[in-house]
Order: structure tokens, then sequence, then C-alpha cells
């Protein structure tokens, strides 16, 4: 017996509405459903319904810190130092407190599968992790949240990091992370590549690491790309590693930077822009033609490089905007990579839904079709291709065929 009807709901971008049945927590139909009465409704009006959003890259553990200290000079060195410092404060409870408002605020925005990237170093130990594996089951019903053990001192710069990156995956962390542009040296970048892959081989999880951040796309450190894409094949985790950033690609001429996007599309290496955090951290140093480093997004998607996007941090020294919304995510990236236009933006859509989905790993069942996961997302617009401009209401959010969220906006124009 089905458990959940969506009624006269737009499948994406279908022409015309039709029904929507959830039965067990998955789509068993889209089409005509069985008669009112039965089950619960939604009266969708002929809204677009989406699979709901995927996150693939948020720092749940440091979000809301810039009330408490901004960054000084707009840099990456200044929010490492500052968050550093503030790290040392962290409690159980203060980390709980900031990360379950990020997590309530990313349900109302439709997002139901998010990886987050505790810190795991010498300061913060598994706080982090450890408040995240406690939210992980204190919001089940709404959100499957992925914990990446994230070394964001850098691993060899941090002595007892690999101790507590293991500590970690033992303690609950799905992921194993990685932060090379933390280390000192192109040498010590390099080891601290294979030091995480091999953690993923051994502990048989993906990888996720921050990588080529940085204005200077002629530093070494900063142009890892085709040895990740080289380590990742040789270890046969193709399909399980992505990458954060990776703004200096952008800063690489021509030919080396479709070398390196042919070596992470062959190895099937995923990349993620966090646009919000490069926009904001990228060329401090210029005082003419100011960087703007964004990776080329228009030419991952060309090389075939498997790419989303997503907000990474949520107001503190790395990112002090942000609402964890995916729609304001993409439409940043759309404004500022160039993408414009109904083929563009829906390509943007899908960096924050199916590609997002693909990056973590949720990819099998997700979608709007019979068999499907219904975690689903009725967006109070009936304009599909205005989606990512518009920015619509969640009017309802569905988990696993459970709606976990509403949201209703009134907006009346007065007429005298
Ligand atoms: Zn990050």
């Amino acid at each position: 017996m089905a458990d959940l009807i969506l009624r006269d709901a737009r499948v994406e971008d279908a022409a015309t509405p039709s029904d929507i049945t959830v039965t067990d927590g998955r789509i068993s139909a889209v089409g005509a459903a069985p008669p009112a009465g039965t089950c619960e409704e939604i009266d969708c009006a002929g809204r677009v319904v989406v699979p709901a959003f995927v996150e693939p890259h948020l720092h749940l553990d440091k979000a809301l810190l810039d009330g408490l200290r901004a960054n000084p000079d707009g840099t990456l060195a200044g929010a490492i130092s500052v968050t550093g410092a503030l790290k040392a404060d962290f409690t159980h409870d203060n980390v709980r407190a900031r990360a379950r408002r990020v997590v309530e605020a990313a349900i109302l925005n439709g997002t139901t599968v998010i990886r987050a990237h505790p810190d795991v170093d010498p300061i913060e130990g598994l706080i982090g992790v450890e408040v995240l594996v406690e939210l992980r089951a204190a919001y089940a019903h709404a959100l499957d949240l992925q914990i990446v053990a994230f070394p964001q001192e850098g691993v060899l710069r941090s002595p007892g990091t690999e101790k507590l990156l293991r500590a970690a995956l033992a303690a609950g962390a799905d992921v194993v992370g990685g932060c090379t542009y933390n280390e000192a040296t192109l040498e010590d970048c390099r080891a601290h590549v294979e030091l995480v892959l091999d953690l993923a081989v051994e502990h048989g999880v993906p990888a996720d690491l921050h990588a080529d951040f940085g204005d200077d796309a002629s530093d070494p450190r900063y142009a890892l790309a085709e040895f990740i894409g080289e380590q990742t094949a040789r270890r046969g985790l193709g399909g399980r590693v992505a990458l954060g950033h990776m703004t200096s690609l952008a800063g690489r001429p021509p030919a080396e930077r479709a070398r390196a996007m042919a070596a992470l599309a062959a190895a099937g290496v995923a990349v993620v822009p966090l646009p919000a955090t490069d926009l904001y951290l990228g060329g401090r140093g210029d005082t003419t033609a100011v960087r703007r480093g964004v990776a080329p997004v228009r030419e991952l998607w060309d090389a075939g490089v498997l790419t989303a996007c997503s907000s990474n941090n949520v107001r503190n020294a790395f990112t002090p905007y942000g609402s964890a919304d995916p729609l304001d995510t993409a439409l940043l990236l759309a404004q500022t990579g160039h993408l414009s236009g109904a083929a563009d933006l829906r390509r943007v859509l899908r960096m924050v839904t199916y590609e997002a989905a693909r990056v973590v790993g949720v990819h099998d069942g997700y979608g709007v079709r019979p068999g499907a996961r219904a975690d689903l997302l009725v967006l109070d617009t009936t304009a599909y291709d205005d989606i990512v401009l518009d920015r619509p209401e969640r009017a309802w959010v569905v988990k696993a065929g459970r709606v976990v969220a509403r949201s209703t906006r009134t907006r009346e124009l007065l007429v005298p």
C-alpha cells in the first residue's frame, strides 16, 4: 500500500504534471496514482519536483564562527590561523550547537545528503567526528550524513595526525580526507596524497582531498592534479576520489590544463568547486586584474570530469557568507563561471543533484523515477529552467517518503 502520493507534480522538466506514488520509502510509480483517501497526500498544484539536494563538501564543525573572530586579512593563511586559534576552545557542546543550526538550515533548504568534513588534528582531536557521529543518528530521519576525517593542519607538518585519522575512521568516519595545500614542500604534498589514498585502500573507504588551492599555478604544490590522477588509478580507486577547490587549475596554461583534466577524467577523479570560498580567499595578493580563482567548470564538463559544487563553509574565516543553500552556490557558480542559458543552467542544477550524488556515491537509487529513493523536493515553481535563477521556496522536503520540512512564503503586490 502507498505511504505518500505527490499529486499533480511536474517531474523535473516534464511538460505536464503527473502523480508520484511512494511505497516503503521508494517511488513505486510515476503516473496515475491510487484514488484519494488511501494515504497521506501532497497537492503539488503543478509545481516542479526534483530529487533532493546533495552537499558534497560542508564543514559543519567550524561553521558560524565569524561572529567570534573574523579573518583579519581575507587570506587563506588568515583563515587557517584564526580558525586554528578558535579550535582550541572547541567543546562537544559548542560544536554540536553550531553544527545543528547548519544541519537544520540545510534540511529546510532541501538537502538530504551531506558529506561533512570535520577537522581531525592535534588541536580539535576527534571532537568534530564524535559530534557528527551523534548528529548522524539524531537526524537520520531527514539526512544521510557522511563524515570525512579531514586533516586541515596537514599530516606531515602536524605530527600525530595520521594516528588521529585512523582513530577517526575507527570512530565512525566514512571517508578519509586530505589537505595538500597545508604541507610545506612538494615532496610532502605528494607523500600526503599517497598516505591518504593508502588509508582509503586500507579501510575500504572513499577519499576526498582539498587540493590545488592557490593563486600561483606555477607552484608545483598547487598543481597536483596529474599526480593525484596517477596515484588514484594505481590503487584502483577510480570513482571514489573527489577533489575540492582545484582553483589553480584555471591558472595553468591551456595545454597543461587540458592534460591535467584528461588525467582526472581518465582516473575517475571528481572535482568540486567551492565558489563562495574560492572567490573570497583568492587573488588577495593581486593589485590589478584581481584573479577570481574558480575551477574552470565548462572545461571540466567538456573534458568529461565529474563536477559538482558545494557550500564548503558557512560564515567563518574561510567564507563569511552562506546559508547552506545549494541553489545559492549554484547561482554563484553560474555567475562567476560564464554559465548561462537553459542548457548551462540545467547542468548547474545537476551539479547540486545528480552529479553531487555521484561524487558522494549515492547515485544508485537517486532521481525521480520508479525504484528510486523518495528523497524529493517540491519547489514552489512551475518553471524548471528558472530554478537556479529564481531559487524558489522548498515547499516540501521529502526524505525516504516522509515529509521532513515545509516552507511557505507569501509575497503580495498591493495595488492602490
Ligand atoms: Zn573544505
